[in-house]
This record gives C-alpha cells, structure tokens and sequence, in this order.
C-alpha cells in the first residue's frame, strides 16, 4: 500500500465520525445544534461534502459567552499548578491525536501532510509552552514609595473570544487558546467557517484532559453572524482575532459599544531582500520556502522578492527551474509539496492574479495555471518584470504566488519594502552586517529575519505593524492581552491626608 492510500485509509476512519454525527456546538460541555440549522463543508481536494456543521447566529454566542462568564471564577481561581497540569494533559492529548489533527486538517484545507504533521505537534507545544508559564502569570511588582507599599498583579481579563481564520486552524486556535486558558480566561471559540474540523477535535481532547465544561466553547458559523455577534457581546471582554486586515477594521467597529480590547492579528505583504552579497544557496532556499510552503496560504509569507539588479537574471533564472519541479499534488500523499487552495472562492481570488499581472505588464516566469478541474489546485507562480506599484506587489494574494523586483541600492531596497500598507515581516539576506543593522532599524515591521527564513521562539513577540495588526503575541506578551493589570497601594499610615470641610 502506498503512503498516500495509507492515508486515506486512516484518514475515512476519523471522517466517519463526523459524517455520522456532523460538528455540533460544544457549550458547556454539551454538544448544541445551532440555531441557525447547517451548512456544509466541503474538501479542496474534490469538491466533495465532508459533513454538515452547526450553523451558529447571535443566539448561539449568547449561550455560550453566558456559559463561559458562568465557568470564570472557579477557572480563574483553580490553584496555578491544577490548571497548568490540566494544560500538560491538553498537549499530551493532542500528541496522541496528532496524525488525526494532521490528516483531517489536510482534508478541510487542502494544506499538505509534509507541513500538518509538524503543525499539529507544535499545537501541542503551544500548549506546553504557555503550561510553564502559569504559575508566574500573576506575579507583579514591589514598587514602594516613602508612605506606601505599591504592589502590582495580573489578574484574567475574563470570558474572552477567539476568532480563527483557515489557514493552519489548528495551529493558531491552540496558539491563541492556550495563552488564554493559562491566564485563567474562559474562551468562546469561532473557527473559520471553511475549516471546522480540528476545532471539533481540541474541544474533545481538552475536555478528556479535565478542563471544566464552559472554560472552552466553540460555536460554529458565520463571520457576519456569529463572528459579529461574539465581537458585541457585552460579557466578551476581549477578541483575538487572526484572519485579514479588513476583517480587523470591522472587529474593531463591532466592539466599539461594549469597550472591548482587541488583538489583531492580521495580513501580510512581506518582502525578502536579497543582496549580491548574500549567501544565494541559502537565501535561494528561503526565498523557495517562505512563499511556496504551507500553499502560501501564510501570513509571514515573503510574496515579495526584492533582489539586486547584479544578480537579478541569475537568481531568477535558479528560481524558475527550482519552482517548476515544486510537487502539487494530493496533500495527503508525503511527497507532494503543494496541494490544492482552501474554497472555490480562495482559488478564483489567486487565479484573477494571474491575469491581474498580465495586465499590469508583469511577466508569469512560472506557473500561473490551474492543474486539472476536480479540486482547486495551481501551480505554484512567479511574477517577474514587476514594480512595486502593481497590484501584484501591493495586495495579499496568499496563495503560491510570487513576485520578484529588482533593486539597484540599498535605499531603493528600504524604500520599496516599505512601501506597502502593511508590516507583519521582513527577510533580510546580506553578509554586511552594518548593512543588516541599518536595515532593519528602518524596515518597518514586527519580525525581521536576518539570513533566515522564519524560525518561531515562543518567547519572542510576534505580530505586525500598520495594516499588519494590532498587539503582539508569544511570551509573556500574551498574559499582557489576556490579564489585567492591578495596582495595590498599602498606607503605612503616615502621610498626611489633606482635609476639606474640616475648618
Ligand atoms: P477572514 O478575515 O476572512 O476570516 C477570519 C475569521 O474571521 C473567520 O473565522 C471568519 O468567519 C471571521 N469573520 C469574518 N468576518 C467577521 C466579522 N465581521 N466579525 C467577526 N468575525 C468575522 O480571514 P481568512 O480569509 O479566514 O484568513 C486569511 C487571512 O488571515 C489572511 O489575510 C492572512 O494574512 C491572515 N492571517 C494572519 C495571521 C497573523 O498572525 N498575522 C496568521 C494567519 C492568517
């Protein structure tokens, strides 16, 4: 049997379960019918019906942000090590499960097995990760003045909302869910509703490791429908939220009446920079990386190569054979390296780009076609003889789809990699390091990469400037979103308090 068929195996196994009983809502441990009735969901790698899935509306949200008000305190007040052991039991069940998440997520998104197996592993090293940190969470500061004892602590936000996109679902629910559960916050859950499969499956591996019924909801939907209605509800007392610029401008707008704190996580037009004295081997593996792993369905990735006109014809030229032997292929086969985009709506968006730049008077070097018709699969694409202002170079195509403009100096470089609404990340590929340090004091973006592709530390922040988002993520960051903080001053009960009405 191959690998491929292996995996199909396994995987019509874990669908059975839902095409028998489809995706409910999870609130207060208890499976809810949505409101709003069902709506299906459908592969990218066929087309063909997965299950149906609860179609939550307002009133769904209500339920379920009553019942994670209602699970609060005694969350928030679960000794640190009880709730971090519940934490550890959430990794090791998600590592247990991990081939499950891998395979089923493969099926929803169309992403490929090559890049899911590692995501649902580091699902549960998110888990893990903020684990550790649950006990410091509250700790503060002694900050004494001559009359008083000032000390700080953190105390959980309260119920809080997560709103998911679908690229990598599993991944980033975990990466947002699990800082919020470590702070001592309840979570209502809205994952995006083209990929609801693994949020079915984290509801049940946490509630198998003891999480309290209610600390964690999930209500299936709409963006429009459910997504705003958790957006205004008044016991939410914050969102985070990953998915397009756009969309963040109306999470904004949607919370404004209830006062609501938001994280906005959201999208990218990344530049790399290549310079003639780069190491090319490794900056042309990179370049590859960045943009054609995971489908360049990516928020880091680099869709804009700047490369400097002294090597521009030799390193476009390794670039195009290297992306014509790039594998599309089923995701489920271990080889394959692209598989098919998420929606018929994703695919007709990637696909107007390859006109779009045809128009603008770019050159398609590689790719810009469609494979076959029975799922949404393309070929990855390279965009060369491109200038900054093109739409090609200016909007998030988030798809395998690169665009590469040459540069003559480093201001030229710094300029157009700025020039562009958002700022989420930067590659930086030299081997001048004054250059590398002027760089990226200029650059403007959350996350620079210095001869290095993105390589995630926990510890470290991560999250975009200007249209790239609001907030940062990763460390102790995270408690900085989900806590708040609380000023005590103790008197010694010297200092004099001045008198009125008192003569
Ligand atoms: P999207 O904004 O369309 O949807 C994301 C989520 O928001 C979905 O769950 C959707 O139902 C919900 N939503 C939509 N409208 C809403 C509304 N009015 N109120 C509340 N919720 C609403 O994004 P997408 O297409 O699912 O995901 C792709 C985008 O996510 C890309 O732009 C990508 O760059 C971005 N992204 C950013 C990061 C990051 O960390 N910066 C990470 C991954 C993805």
């Amino acid at each position: 049997m191959s690998a491929l068929d292996d995996n199909l195996t396994k995987l019509g196994g874990y669908l059975d379960r839902f095409r028998a009983y489809g995706i409910p809502n999870r609130i207060a441990g208890q499976d809810v019918a949505g409101s709003g009735g069902v709506f299906q969901t459908h592969t990218p790698v066929d087309k063909s019906v997965i299950c149906d899935v609860a179609h939550g509306t307002a009133a769904d949200i209500d339920k379920a942000a009553r019942a994670a008000a209602a699970a609060f305190a005694d969350w928030r007040d679960m000794p640190a090590k009880q709730r971090c052991d519940i934490l550890i039991r959430i990794a090791e069940g998600i590592e247990a499960r991990a081939e499950e998440i891998a395979l089923c997520e493969c099926w929803d998104t169309g992403q490929t097995i090559k890049f899911m197996s590692k995501a649902a592993l580091r699902g549960a090293e998110n888990f893990r990760y903020f684990a550790d940190q649950v006990v410091r969470a509250r700790d503060g500061q002694h900050l004494p003045s001559p009359t008083l004892m000032n000390v700080t602590t953190r105390v959980p936000i309260g119920p809080v909302g997560v709103i998911t996109p679908w690229n990598t679902p599993f991944m980033l629910s975990t990466w947002k869910i699990a800082p919020a559960l470590a702070a001592g916050c309840t979570v209502v859950h809205k994952p995006a509703e083209v990929s609801p499969l693994t949020a079915r499956l984290l509801v049940q591996i946490v509630e198998e490791a003891g999480l309290p019924p209610g600390v964690l909801n999930t209500v299936n939907g709409f963006g429009d429908e459910a997504g705003k209605a958790l957006c205004e509800h008044p016991l939410i007392r914050a969102i985070a939220f990953v998915g397009e610029s756009r969309t963040g401008s109306l999470i904004t707008k949607q919370g404004a009446d209830t006062l609501k704190r938001n994280h906005l996580e959201l999208g990218g037009k990344n530049p790399v920079i290549v310079f003639e004295d780069a190491d090319l081997d490794r900056a042309m593996d990179a370049v590859i990386f960045m943009i054609y792993s995971i489908n360049g369905e990516r928020c880091t990735s680099s869709s804009r190569l700047l490369v400097q006109d002294t090597i521009r014809s030799e390193f476009e030229a390794k670039l195009v054979e290297r992306v014509n032997r790039i594998k599309v292929g089923h995701p489920l086969d271990p080889a394959t390296e692209i598989g098919p985009l998420v929606s018929k709506e994703h695919f007709d968006k990637v696909t107007r780009y390859f006109d779009i730049a045809r128009e603008d008077g770019a050159r398609v070097a590689a790719g810009g076609t469609a494979v076959g018709t029975e799922g949404y699969f393309v070929r990855p694409t390279l965009f060369t003889d491109a200038t900054n202002d093109m739409r090609i170079a200016q909007e998030e195509i988030f798809g395998p789809v690169l665009t590469s403009i040459p540069f003559r100096t480093e201001e030229d470089a710094l300029h157009m990699a700025n020039d562009t609404a958002y700022g989420l990340t930067g590659y930086v590929w030299t081997n001048d390091l004054t250059r590398a340090l002027r760089f990226t004091d200029c650059l403007e973006a959350g996350m620079i990469w210095v001869n290095s592709e993105n390589v995630r530390h926990l510890p470290t922040p991560f999250g975009g400037v200007k249209a790239s988002g609001i907030g940062r993520d990763g460390g102790d960051w995270s408690f900085e979103f989900y806590m708040e903080q609380k000023h005590v001053g103790f008197a010694t009960g010297q200092h004099k308090i001045t008198r009125l009405g008192a003569s």
